[in-house]
């Protein structure tokens, strides 16, 4: 398995020099995350996820979950790591203080977590589900759900779920089964079959507290009759303390590709009591609080493994020798040169690199959206809602996507030795792959991008991010280094919004086009929104040069990387243009008989 060492300069260069944290957190009133503080507390993550959570994902990974009459036991080590982040405060970290956490912000939390799904994605799972089920009952929870089951989630004693997948549908929520019929307490007899529920049962906390989507009996028809349910694995007494045994069991777990420790569960829910969340039949609404936070979080799971697979093939090519350069000899002294003097060896690695690096800065910046989406100043808020909204899918998407490239190429650096079990490449690659499909498959989050959110906003939502580009071409037109790269970033900006325009006058004779254009789409709105952070990193590091900073190893290859993704990357946001604008003819022609 390659050693995992948090990219901490990265990360800094990020939160520091390029989006300047200190001032969104003084604007949105956390003065408590001090850069001093900020900084500490990225240490003791990095040290916690290096030493404790990368040594279980190999063992993780062979030994699997393992489900017995119900009991679903974790991987060795899993349970006692998991003690060891409740008790280091990790959490809690970005959760309210009302609510037993520390109130930090979710920035703060999201680096955290691209360490710790580095290090082990599949344990990362765990706490992963918890957080998403703690925002959506901080959303629309009542008081007293919030004190009953907020704060033992944030302490980390209860860990939760999302269960929305039934064995018919997955895509289509719509078409639930799952009922729940009014109780005379004012609870709810919650009845079905849910299916890879990702930490249905375990064994890491006291109790687990699943989010259900089911329908009550007098519901109308599709997504506006699914309300959300609060259903525990054990019942909680009127004190606090866990009760009797509620009515949902794990039938099963799945033997799958990846994530092999992450327990993916088949839930039985017969008569199991369950509290309504929120307001009946506004269920999916609710649980969209919670999907936008795992949505982020399943994004930087392409992140997660992709820095992982470069940290592991970039030390590779050091090492391995083969061939001589083709400019002659690098390594006299040695039998052949190592491979990363080789040009397509390069190509790989600062592919890797371009992707992992570019996408760190779409997540941070989104990351930062989301502190911002919660400051006071209203109007503030708002406009971070949208571009928050816009942003979402794209990270989901792109960032899986291209992660899963990575870990591809990553293979690819360690030739045959990449493609067994030995070195950890292949598992970073298994456990990668089931990103871009769980949290809305990457096909559904284009259509979310390019149907609900830029034409159903009549491009107001891109127009949202495209001001912010424009502006930023705008003030760096004249750069003396950079001018080429900043035109190139303008002109795809400006096409940007003319194939949107297109797509959405072809759209109005025929539905079709969206769904025909969409992932290509999303794909060119990905390498733009890349080229930009690029652009914008490289006048950041352009300037530390120039004002002679000691750390100029660190900016030239910045630098370098950048040039890299828009003279090899870039190109293909041409490629996906001219696809989005092929229209539906060529797909829609075959009729489905003659899929042969
Ligand atoms: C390991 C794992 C963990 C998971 N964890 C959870 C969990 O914790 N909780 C949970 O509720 N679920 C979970 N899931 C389920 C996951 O979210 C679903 O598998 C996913 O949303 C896709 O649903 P589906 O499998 O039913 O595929 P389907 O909905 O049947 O889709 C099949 C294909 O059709 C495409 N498609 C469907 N409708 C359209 C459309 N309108 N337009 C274009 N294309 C379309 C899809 O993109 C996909 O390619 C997990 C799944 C796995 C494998």
């Amino acid at each position: 398995m390659p050693e995992y060492k948090a990219p901490l300069r990265d990360m800094r260069f990020l939160v520091d020099e390029v989006f300047d944290y200190a001032s969104t957190y003084s604007q949105i009133g956390a003065s408590d995350a001090t850069p001093d503080m900020v900084s500490a507390i990225l240490e003791e993550g990095a040290k916690f996820c290096e030493q404790v959570l990368a040594p279980l994902n190999r063992s993780g990974d062979e030994e699997g979950a393992v489900w017995n009459e119900g009991v679903v036991t974790t991987p060795k080590g899993f349970k006692e790591a998991f003690a060891q982040y409740v008790e280091g405060g990790w959490n809690g970290l970005s959760a309210d203080t009302n609510y037993g956490g520390q109130g930090l912000p979710h920035s703060l939390g999201l680096i955290i977590s691209e360490m710790v799904g580095s290090a082990n994605t599949s344990w990362g799972m765990y706490p992963g589900l918890t957080q998403g089920a703690m925002s959506a009952i901080h959303a629309h929870g009542s008081e007293e759900q919030k004190q009953t089951y907020l704060t033992r989630l944030t302490e980390g004693t209860w860990t939760g779920t999302m269960c929305l997948t039934e064995p018919h549908c997955g895509t289509d929520l719509g078409i639930i089964k799952t009922r729940a019929v009014p109780q005379a307490d004012g609870s709810y007899a919650i009845s079905g079959t849910k299916i890879f529920i990702s930490a249905g049962e375990h064994d890491m906390s006291q109790n687990i507290i699943h989010l259900v989507l089911a329908k009550l009996p007098d519901a109308p028809a599709g997504t506006k009759g699914i309300s959300l349910f609060i259903v525990p694995k054990f019942n909680v007494n009127a004190d606090g303390s866990l009760g009797d045994r509620n009515g949902v069991s794990c039938g099963s777990i799945e033997h799958k590709m990846g994530i092999k420790a992450s327990a993916t569960c088949v839930m039985n829910f017969d008569e199991a009591k369950g509290f309504l969340i929120g307001e009946a039949n506004k269920g999916l609404n609710c649980m969209f609080t919670m999907m936008n936070h795992a949505r982020l979080g399943t994004g930087m799971q392409g992140l997660c493994n992709g820095e992982a697979s470069y940290q592991g093939a970039v030390r590779y090519a050091h090492d391995r020798l083969q061939m001589r350069a083709l400019t002659g000899p690098k390594a006299p002294d040695k039998p052949a040169d190592p491979i990363i003097v080789h040009p397509d060896v390069r190509r790989m690695l600062l592919t890797m690199k371009a992707f992992n690096e570019g996408n760190r800065a779409l997540a941070y910046f989104t990351a930062q959206l989301l502190d911002l989406s919660h400051s006071p100043d209203a109007d503030e808020a708002a406009a971070a809602e949208n571009l928050l909204g816009f942003l979402t899918p794209i990270c989901k998407a792109f960032m899986t996507d291209t992660g899963l490239e990575v870990t591809s190429l990553g293979m690819q650096v360690f030739g045959g030795h990449g493609y067994i079990r030995e070195w950890g490449m292949e598992q970073l690659m298994r456990d990668c792959r089931i990103a871009p499909i769980y949290e809305g498959t990457n096909g559904i989050q284009a259509l979310d991008l390019l149907g609900r959110k830029v034409l159903g906003s009549q491009g107001k939502l891109l127009a949202g991010f495209t001001k912010i580009v424009h502006k930023f071409c705008e003030a760096q037109a004249e750069h003396p280094q950079l001018k080429a790269q900043i035109a190139e970033l303008a002109k795809l900006n400006r096409q940007w919004g003319e194939l949107t325009q297109r797509i959405g006058m072809a759209a109005m004779k025929n539905p079709d086009e969206v769904g025909a254009a969409s992932v290509d789409y999303l794909m060119y709105s990905g390498y733009v929104v890349l080229a930009y952070f690029w652009a914008r990193m490289g006048v950041v590091a352009q300037a530390q040069l120039e004002a002679g900073s000691d750390d100029a190893d660190f900016y030239q290859a910045k630098l370098a990387t950048g040039e890299f993704y828009f003279r090899r990357l870039l190109p293909r946001a041409s490629a996906h243009l001219a696809a989005a604008d092929a229209g539906s003819d060529c797909l829609m022609r075959l009729s489905a008989e003659q899929f042969f």
